[in-house]
């Protein structure tokens, strides 16, 4: 099978004015740190938000890193954290010394239990940092609850869930700090790149104060008045990524329908279990799902080996963070969920460019078990 004919799993498509916005970058000789690209990428993504403003960033990673320091978190402090996730929405915690403290994922949100966030608070828990995985919204009203009741702030890693709804409000704008990412395989890109959100116009300006070198605003001096970091989005990335915004409702809508193709194409298939959302969620479907069980007759990695032996690209879910090496220490566990969809799911191709004729080859592939 050649290239041109593989079913990729995700890549991002350049329909809009990407390449309009970057000679302007080149012409005007603003490529660097800050300019009008970052002002408009910023608006942009606060007024969909119906925000105030925004604080680009250099990447997802990087958004969550701020968050996390932004909230004084250190050695000897707690943060819960699912552990079906991508290792980004963890590694800051360690960034700044302090402990995750994992739970286990819902069995049909794949995001976490939010059951079993109370038992995992504790005296030194600094916050919550909830994933909307796959696009997929977290139940948030019960993690309001929770982090009311013990005065902790939420942390929203959002990086997969641009456009997502949860109850009719936006995924990251729920909690206390959400967190975007615009890396290449995610619904926007911006050639890497990340966004901040905060409910408090303080908060968020001292998010941006961080990613600035914690430099004091208008200050002709060097004088920084706390360690910061040089997370900043440069006018040429912001430029793609104003461009990728600018196609978000028509990226948004095609990954919805596939979706629904996905759920009634492998819909009454023994053993196979296609992604359903519950109704309280309005998700961004960035990657499709289904999990594969005894019944269905084929393992995970054979079901992605049938699937690439066709010329389609598939992959299994992340691995629970508790059972990689820097995270083995803080397995407090079990977490069976967490470790039971990991060994069934399959991540389906979710591009907003795939065809129905190409998804429906990926449909026949999964129906076909012999
Ligand atoms: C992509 C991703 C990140 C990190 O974003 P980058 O822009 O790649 O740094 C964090 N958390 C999750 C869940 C992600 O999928």
């Amino acid at each position: 099978m050649d290239r041109q004919t593989r079913i990729p799993l995700s890549v991002p498509s350049f329909v809009g004015r990407e390449a309009e916005y970057l000679q302007e970058c080149v012409e005007s000789g603003w490529v660097a740190a800050r300019g009008p690209f970052v002002e408009r990428f910023e608006a942009l993504f606060a007024a969909i938000h119906e925000q105030q403003s925004a604080v680009s960033v250099a990447s997802g990673t990087a958004a969550l890193h701020t968050a996390i320091a932004d909230l004084g978190i250190g050695a000897g402090d707690e943060v819960v954290v699912p552990t079906l996730t991508f290792i980004a929405s963890v590694n800051p915690v360690r960034y700044v010394g302090a402990t995750p403290v994992f739970v286990d994922a819902d069995p049909d949100t794949y995001t976490l239990d939010v059951g079993a966030i109370e038992a995992a608070v504790g005296p030194r828990t600094r916050a919550i940092v909830v994933v909307h995985l796959y696009g997929q919204p977290v139940d948030m009203d019960p993690v309001l609850d929770i982090a009311a009741r013990h005065g902790l702030p939420v942390i929203e890693d959002a990086t997969e869930a641009l456009g997502a709804r949860y109850r009719g409000r936006a995924c990251g704008t729920i909690g206390d700090v959400g967190c975007f990412s615009f890396n290449g395989n995610k619904l926007i890109t911006s050639g890497g790149g990340g966004m901040l959100l905060a409910r408090s116009a303080d908060r968020l300006e001292h998010l941006r104060f961080l990613t600035l070198q914690g430099r004091d605003p208008d200050d002709l001096e060097y004088l920084h008045s706390e360690v910061g970091f040089n997370y900043t989005l440069s006018n040429v990335q912001a430029a793609v990524g104003l461009a990728q915004l600018e196609g978000l409702e028509e990226r948004l809508t095609r990954k919805r329908e596939l979706a629904t193709r996905y759920l009634g194409g492998l819909a009454g298939v023994p053993g196979l279990t296609p992604f359903r959302q519950p109704d309280w969620a309005d998700g961004s479907f960035w990657l499709n799902a289904v999990l594969v069980d005894e019944e269905y007759g084929r393992s995970r990695d054979e079901t992605i080996a049938a699937l690439s032996a066709a010329g389609i690209d598939s992959r299994p879910f992340f691995m629970p963070i508790h059972l990689l090496p820097p995270y083995r220490e803080f397995a407090t566990g079990p977490f069976p969920v967490s470790e039971r969809l990991h060994r069934e799911a399959v991540l389906l191709p979710s591009s907003p460019a795939l065809t129905d004729a190409d998804q429906d080859r990926v449909i026949d592939v999964l129906r076909d078990r012999r």
